[in-house]
């Protein structure tokens, strides 16, 4: 008999699922807190649940969270883990730790099709998309390993972004009902506000999100036009910044914030002049709005070998967002944590199979492999070299 993995349920799922075995629906609820709110791996730790049931919870389930392959620390204080996926497949998620916040970056792909030009898991291609509980696992793992790590009752983690690897708008169902666990008040009880959902533009899907579940939205524009966002974000070709934007005003409506904010990755002479910035201006007050409906995070590119690409000069980042700060859009410089484990925005590169042979076209040599040693997990081999 197949067991079911209770991290890929959000509650109504885990309600479901209860019924089939015979119970009601509050019994999903106390399942579901003992997961989430308390980090249980095993049904035989659940004391207030007849022990029957946890006996056929034993035979029937499983609360399966993917396995760590690595472990690596900054020195800023960030931890990188790499998650192992299965089948040559692994992801990694970052913890970032700031004086009022705790922010988890997870992946939502085991690579990604899109293939953005400055991005490391572009360069890798796509496997396939993670499950919810491949996506919950990331959150379930670091919030429970965090707490007993730092002797903490407390939450340890407030906000996520889905800015790890893939494009979460492409994994859809899946990541709307990863969204759902993450916000209910059962599990993690996190507020819309801090849960943010970054994509390339991913334009039906904007919408859709915000019908479903309308969290923070972020969006990678890095381009000032079309020709040059066409060559950076080869999805432009598909929906165009135009059709972005207007996305992005329509998802005002429902979002849980009264901005959209703009990720635009700084890149030495490719789209950080002061024509680039005044480009962004205009784009942003068509349709008679003010500058003041979204907000623009300038990302210092991130460099990493076989991107061939370069970082702009610190000067020319403070002189963009001048520019745009001047015409009255709100602009921040995002500061680079983890970058000394490659765990920086844009370096998440993991191992994937690659089955669309992105990799090949964009000329990449091999990653770290991958090699199984036994039950004990994985380790990683040093005979592929990276970039
Ligand atoms: N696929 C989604 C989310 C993952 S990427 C998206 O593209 O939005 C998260 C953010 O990191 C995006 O804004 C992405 O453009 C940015 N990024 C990718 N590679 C980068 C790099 N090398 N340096 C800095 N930022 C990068
Ligand atoms: Fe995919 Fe985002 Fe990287 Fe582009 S930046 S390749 S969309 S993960």
């Amino acid at each position: 008999m197949t067991t079911a993995n209770l991290l890929d349920f959000d509650l109504d799922g885990l309600a479901a699922f209860c019924e089939q075995l015979g119970e009601k629906r509050f019994r999903a609820t106390q399942l579901f807190r003992w997961i989430h709110q308390r980090g249980a791996a095993e049904f035989a730790d659940m004391t207030d649940l007849a022990k029957s049931l946890r006996e056929k919870l034993a035979t029937r389930a499983s609360i399966g969270s993917p396995h760590i392959i690595r472990q690596s620390i900054s020195s800023d204080g960030s931890i990188k883990w790499l998650f192992d996926m299965g089948a040559g497949d692994a992801v990694e998620a970052v913890f970032i730790p700031e004086q009022d916040r705790g922010t988890l970056c997870i992946s939502s792909q085991a690579g990604c099709v899109v293939g953005c030009t400055f991005c490391s898991t572009g360069h890798q291609g796509f496997s396939r998309n993670l499950s919810v509980g491949e996506i919950v696992g990331q959150l379930w793992f670091a919030e429970h390993f965090l707490r007993k790590h730092l002797g903490s009752a407390e939450r340890v983690i407030s906000n996520v972004v889905l800015m790890g690897m893939g494009e979460p708008l492409l994994n859809y169902d899946n990541v709307v009902k990863a969204l759902r666990v993450m916000l209910d008040d059962h599990a993690y009880g996190l507020s819309r506000r801090r849960v943010t959902v970054s994509t390339s533009g991913v334009v039906p899907m904007i919408d859709q999100l915000g019908v479903d579940c309308p969290v923070a939205l972020a969006v990678s524009l890095h381009a000032s036009n079309d020709t040059l966002r066409d060559q950076l974000v080869p999805l432009n070709r598909k929906y165009s910044i135009a059709e972005v934007l207007q996305a992005c005003r329509r998802y005002l409506t429902p979002a849980p914030r009264d901005f959209v904010t703009f990720e635009y990755c700084m890149l030495d002479g490719v789209n950080d002049s002061a024509q680039h910035a005044a480009e962004l201006v205009a784009l942003v007050r068509q349709g008679n709005k003010d500058g003041n409906w979204c907000k623009f995070n300038l990302i210092p590119f991130n460099p990493f070998p076989a991107s061939g690409l370069t970082r702009s000069p610190t000067e020319r980042i403070v002189a963009f967002a001048k520019i745009l700060s001047d015409a009255g859009i709100v602009t921040t410089v995002r500061k680079t944590r983890g970058d000394d484990i490659d765990a920086a925005c844009g370096q998440l590169a993991g191992e994937v199979k690659d089955i669309t042979n992105v990799a090949k076209r964009m000329g990449r040599r091999r990653t770290i492999a991958i090699t199984p040693v036994g039950q004990g997990g994985v380790s990683l081999s040093e005979g592929a070299i990276r970039g």
